[in-house]
C-alpha cells in the first residue's frame, strides 16, 4: 500500500517538459494529491497553459510516476478553473527559472536574468514556445526568454 506522502514526493517531482528545471509543483500545476476511498490515488492539476501539447507529456509523466510505486489504477483530474496563473508560480521556481537564463514572470518588463540589467527590448512575442516570449538585454545585448504572464 502506497502513502500519500510517496505520491505527493513522486508526483511533485515530475517535471515540466518545456522547462525542465521546473516540476508541476513549481508551476503550481499541481493542485491535489490525494487517496480516493478505494485507495487509488487521485491527482489534481490545472493546465498552465490551454491547448499547450505539454500537457499530454505531463499526464503521461504523471501516469509513469505513479506506475513506478506500483499504482497502474490513479485518476487523474483536469480542472481549468481557476485558470491557472503565473502567480502559482512558487518562489523556488522563480529562482530556479532565474538560474537557468529565464526571466520569472513580471507583469511589466523583465530584467535580464543575466546581468540584471532593467534595459531589455522586446524581440518576438512567441520565444522557443508558446508560453515564452523572446527578448533582448540592451546593456550586454544577450537575448533571452521571458516566462509569459497569463
Ligand atoms: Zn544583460
Amino acid at each position: 500500500m502506497v502513502t500519500l506522502a510517496a505520491l505527493q514526493q513522486a508526483v511533485s517531482a515530475v517535471a515540466d517538459p518545456e522547462i525542465p528545471v521546473l516540476t508541476i509543483a513549481d508551476l503550481g500545476m499541481l493542485r491535489d494529491v490525494a487517496l480516493g476511498a478505494d485507495g487509488r490515488p487521485v491527482i489534481t492539476i490545472t493546465p498552465s497553459y490551454s491547448g499547450c501539447p505539454a500537457m499530454r507529456v505531463i499526464e503521461a509523466d504523471i501516469r509513469a510516476a505513479l506506475a513506478a510505486l506500483g499504482c497502474q489504477d490513479a485518476e487523474l483530474r483536469i480542472v481549468l478553473a481557476p485558470a491557472w496563473s503565473s502567480d502559482w508560480l512558487s518562489e523556488a521556481g522563480r529562482a530556479k527559472l532565474q538560474a537557468y537564463g529565464i526571466a520569472p514572470p513580471t507583469p511589466s518588463r523583465p530584467n535580464c536574468p543575466r546581468c540584471g540589467a532593467a534595459d531589455t527590448e522586446l524581440l518576438a512575442a512567441f520565444g522557443s514556445t508558446a508560453c515564452k516570449a523572446l527578448w533582448r538585454c540592451t546593456a550586454c545585448r544577450e537575448p533571452f526568454d521571458h516566462f509569459k504572464c497569463h
